[in-house]
């Protein structure tokens, strides 16, 4: 399966064959949207619909996921001009970085390339980031987000939680926003994760750091999380994944 996905996926990039959609993420008192992240879907004319789940780490390993990344942020970029043409809302948007493309020398050029040429507010770009990034070398990462910052991108620390790295990280890596581990909104329920969820929230609120809870499913879930403090979530209760004409049409922002 592996090979039959690395075989195709040397064309799929030739031949753009990756389609940005996008979540939407929503707070939780007021009930608007916050922001959105995008997320890779491909329709291969061979396989069929491949998850991210499956071609994400092939193309991270064979060396492929920059082009990846970069199709969904254009993408995103065309469609948040079209946006601003026609006098529309636009929110922020988070595009999902491998950490060997965050670390690649190149990845800030090539972003403020992209970024120029469709004449997009760098605050309008979230730049998220898998925790598991920090144990590759934190000094490193810590200069990348001092320097995106200044850029004037906002960034994203995502599946946060399950990885290596202590809560005290946070303090040395200035994100602007925080989300959880979707494995902790699934057992919200249970009194031990809604204290970590609890603690997590408290952290990043005295950091300045928004939380956003992954995964939301349930109306429990989302009672719970309210209750515990938490401003924004993201999951199918709200909303699943879709096509940015989606989004246009059912005039969602
Ligand atoms: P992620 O960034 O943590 O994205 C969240 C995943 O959870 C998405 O899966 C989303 O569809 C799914 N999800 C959202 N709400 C719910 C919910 O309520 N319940 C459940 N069960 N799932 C929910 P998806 O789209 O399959 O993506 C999987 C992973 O692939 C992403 O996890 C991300 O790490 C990676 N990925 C996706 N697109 C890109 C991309 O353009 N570039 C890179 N580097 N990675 C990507
Ligand atoms: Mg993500
Ligand atoms: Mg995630």
């Amino acid at each position: 399966k592996e090979l039959l996905i690395l075989n195709e996926l040397v064309e799929a990039i030739k031949n753009k064959e990756f389609t940005a959609y996008v979540q939407p993420k929503v707070e939780l008192y007021r009930g608007r949207i916050y922001g959105m992240e995008a997320l890779a879907r491909w329709n291969s004319p061979k396989l069929g619909s491949v998850s991210p789940a499956d071609f994400i780490p092939i193309a991270e390993r064979a060396g492929f996921i920059r082009e990846i990344d970069m199709q969904i942020l254009e993408q995103i970029l065309v469609w948040m001009q079209k946006r601003q043409y026609n006098g529309k809302k636009i929110v922020p948007v988070a595009v999902n970085i491998s950490p060997e493309h965050f670390y690649h020398p190149d990845f800030i050029d090539t972003l403020i390339t992209l970024v120029q040429k469709y004449f997009a507010d760098p605050q309008y770009i979230i730049i998220e980031v898998t925790e598991s990034l920090s144990l590759v070398n934190i000094e490193y990462a810590q200069k990348m987000l001092v320097r995106l910052r200044s850029l004037g991108f906002q960034t994203s620390v995502d599946d946060f939680g399950i990885g290596y790295s202590s809560l005290s990280y946070l303090q040395r890596l200035k994100f602007t926003e925080i989300k959880i581990d979707r494995s902790f909104i699934t057992k919200i329920h249970e009194q031990g994760t809604a204290t970590i969820v609890r603690a997590i929230l408290q952290m990043a609120q005295s950091l300045e750091m928004t939380s956003i809870a992954e995964g939301i499913e349930t109306k429990e879930q989302f009672e719970l999380l309210k209750q515990i403090g938490c401003n924004v979530a993201q999951g199918y209760y709200f909303f699943k994944p879709m096509p940015l004409e989606e989004i246009d049409e059912k005039e969602i922002i």
